[in-house]
């Protein structure tokens, strides 16, 4: 039987489907979360508040207040509270308050998911292996909570030294807006491992699903204040960065944003931690298996509608399979679905904001204008379902006839925009791959195995893909070399950034004093 429904009874569907799933009862709760409980900011002032918005339909969900300074002080005195108790607690108990609330994670997935896609606009398949992945993290990180030791080192007559690996003290951290439960779990978890207590702002964009950890790890047994949310937009964030009780400052989001953290922290000699933008390249040779590579470069453009800082889009191609190569991706490119992310087969779902689909737009009609091709996609789409007409919807787009010069392949976009460009030599295209600000991530497709290694080793960027492209297996750490970044997030080294070593000598012998 086929069910005929009206365009309202079926916008009424739709509502009731996200409410039962239980996401749309997340945007009406307090957004803060301070000392183990929901809070709502007490500002008055309406110049205060920014809307928080489905990027999905256009709708505005509500309006979230700003915090001020009296609600960040607030959170960051909670959090001052619960560092003795947490960082005196042994890493093993440690360890075991955070594997509860990845297993906590794995059964909430599904709500945690779809409350994503609210915010993000993501599809949902997208969305549920975000969360599993940051179950994964924070399990890691409990396993890892109990081998956090110094050394011991022996020395000359019997004396010896060994090093305590101590907390830092309350963690501050910011985050972007296109993985904000991944933001919250990669700097949260490390960070609690080694005993420190966290203070969270979420980008505005996306503030719900920081919360929903915060009861997470209280469920699995965090100490009231451990971990604290506060919503703000950048003067929030600015509030955070300078309070003096914030000993790190861990931060991800662009370029010029993390510069004016690192000032801010300057100030007070702070650690931080820097996770920033990028312009990676990704190198084919003609000896690639090219199926494989073309599923490696969708990949690295693609996923996310190309909100991703990691992104490979600078595709260099070797001349000679250079078409083979394209029409391969025109052909697999098209088979993409957009539309409803909350629906299972689609695989672009909206893009974050009005502005950043503008300033998408803007970059593919500047390559035009600068002389590139558009051989697919690169367009306003306007989806047929009408609950979806105030979301901001565009094709992946494939620009071929890029030069380096170009604005595009010079600057990050921040959205589905690959260029493709040819080259001859392996030396060649090393020297234009590095010729970059950027240095955060790169592949190459090869089936040469000495060559792989050769490019790898050569390229200037903290994460390489030897044919693939885009994964982030926890227990690989991730960061840039340049202005991409400072420090390493989802491995073991990620532990140095959010600890400190104090080392003590202990004498066995007479003091020897020539006075
Ligand atoms: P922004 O730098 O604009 O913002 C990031 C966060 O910082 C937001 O919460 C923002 O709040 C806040 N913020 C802005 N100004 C200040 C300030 N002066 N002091 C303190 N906090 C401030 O980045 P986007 O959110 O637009 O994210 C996109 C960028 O993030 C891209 O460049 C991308 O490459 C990068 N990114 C890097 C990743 C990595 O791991 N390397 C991963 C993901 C993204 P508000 O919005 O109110 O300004």
């Amino acid at each position: 039987m086929r069910l005929r429904v009206s365009g309202q009874i079926y916008t009424c569907l739709r509502r009731r489907y996200t409410t039962v799933t239980g996401s749309a009862a997340q945007v009406q709760q307090p957004l803060n979360y301070v000392n183990g409980q929901r809070d709502q900011p007490q500002g008055r002032d309406q110049a205060s508040r920014f809307d928080l918005i489905n990027p999905a339909t256009g709708e505005v969900l509500r309006q979230v207040q700003n915090s001020g300074v009296e609600e960040v002080d607030g959170a960051i005195r909670a959090a001052q509270q619960a560092l003795p108790s947490w960082s005196r607690q042994s890493g093993f108990d440690r360890g075991q308050v955070l594997r509860k609330a990845a297993q906590l994670i794995r059964e909430r997935c599904e709500e945690l998911a779809r409350t994503e896609v609210l915010d993000t606009g993501k599809p949902i398949w997208e969305a549920r292996y975000d969360i599993q992945g940051c179950a994964d993290t924070i399990d890691y990180y409990g396993g890892l909570a109990a081998a956090i030791t110094g050394e011991f080192t022996q020395l000359a007559g019997g004396s010896f030294a060994y090093t305590i690996r101590e907390a830092l003290g309350v963690v501050g951290a910011i985050g972007a807006w296109n993985y904000p439960f991944q933001m919250a779990a990669w700097k949260s978890s490390p960070a609690l491992a080694c005993g420190n207590t966290v203070v969270f702002k979420p980008s505005p964009f996306t503030p719900l699903t920081a919360v929903m950890l915060g009861e997470i790890y209280r469920e699995a047994g965090l100490l009231d204040g451990g971990y604290n949310v506060i919503q703000g937009e950048g003067e929030t964030g600015q509030l955070l960065c300078r309070h003096p009780g914030v000993a790190k400052m861990s931060f991800t989001g662009s370029v010029p944003t993390g510069s004016r953290i690192m000032e801010a922290c300057a100030q007070d000699i702070k650690y931080v931690t820097l996770e920033l933008g990028g312009k990676s390249p990704l190198i084919i040779f003609s000896d690639a298996d090219i199926d494989n590579a073309v599923k490696g470069a969708m990949l690295a453009n693609f996923s996310n509608q190309g909100q991703v800082c990691s992104n490979g889009t600078r595709v260099f191609v070797q001349k000679d399979v250079a078409q083979q190569f394209l029409e391969k991706l025109v052909e697999r490119t098209r088979k993409m679905k957009i539309g409803d992310p909350n629906a299972e087969d689609t695989t672009v779902g909206a893009t974050i904001s009005s502005s950043q689909a503008d300033k998408v737009m803007a970059y593919v009609e500047g390559a035009k204008k600068e002389g590139a091709t558009v051989v697919y996609g690169g367009e306003r789409v306007s989806v047929s379902d009408p609950w979806l007409a105030g979301g901001h919807y565009l094709s992946p787009c494939i620009l071929a006839d890029c030069h380096d010069d170009m604005t595009v392949v010079r600057e990050e976009v921040f959205g589905s925009v690959m260029s493709v460009l040819t080259f001859d030599t392996e030396e060649e295209v090393l020297r234009r791959a590095n010729d970059t600000e950027f240095g955060l991530a790169g592949g190459v497709f090869t089936r040469d195995l000495s060559r792989a290694h050769r490019v790898a080793a050569g390229m200037e960027a903290g994460s390489l893909y030897v044919n693939n492209y885009n994964i982030y297996p926890v227990g690989v750490p991730f960061g840039g070399y340049k202005k991409s970044g400072i420090g390493r997030e989802n491995g073991r080294d990620t532990l140095d950034y959010y600890s400190q070593i104090k080392s003590v000598y202990v004498e066995m012998n007479d003091v020897d004093c020539p006075y």
